[in-house]
C-alpha cells in the first residue's frame, strides 16, 4: 500500500491518510480532514454488513418495556 510507505519513509508520526506529518491537534492525523477519511475508511470496514435499522418486534433497541403491551 502506499499509505504505508508514506508512513515508513518518514521518521516522525506521519498520518495515516497522506503521510503528511501529524498535527498536535489532529494526532495521528495531519488534520481533520485526514482523520474523517480514515475514520470513515475505518467504519466502512467495520460496519460493511450491518448497520441496517431493520424493524424487530422481538428486539427491543431503546429497552422501554411498556407494561401494557406485555398483557
Ligand atoms: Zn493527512
Amino acid at each position: 500500500m502506499a499509505d504505508l510507505k508514506a508512513m515508513k519513509k518518514s521518521n516522525g508520526p506521519a498520518c495515516p491518510t497522506c503521510g503528511k506529518a501529524e498535527s498536535l491537534d489532529n494526532r495521528p492525523f495531519c488534520s481533520e480532514r485526514c482523520r474523517d477519511v480514515d475514520l470513515n475508511r475505518w467504519l466502512s470496514g467495520a460496519y460493511a454488513i450491518p448497520a441496517v435499522e431493520k424493524p424487530d418486534p422481538d428486539e427491543q433497541e431503546t429497552g422501554e418495556v411498556l407494561p401494557l403491551s406485555r398483557n
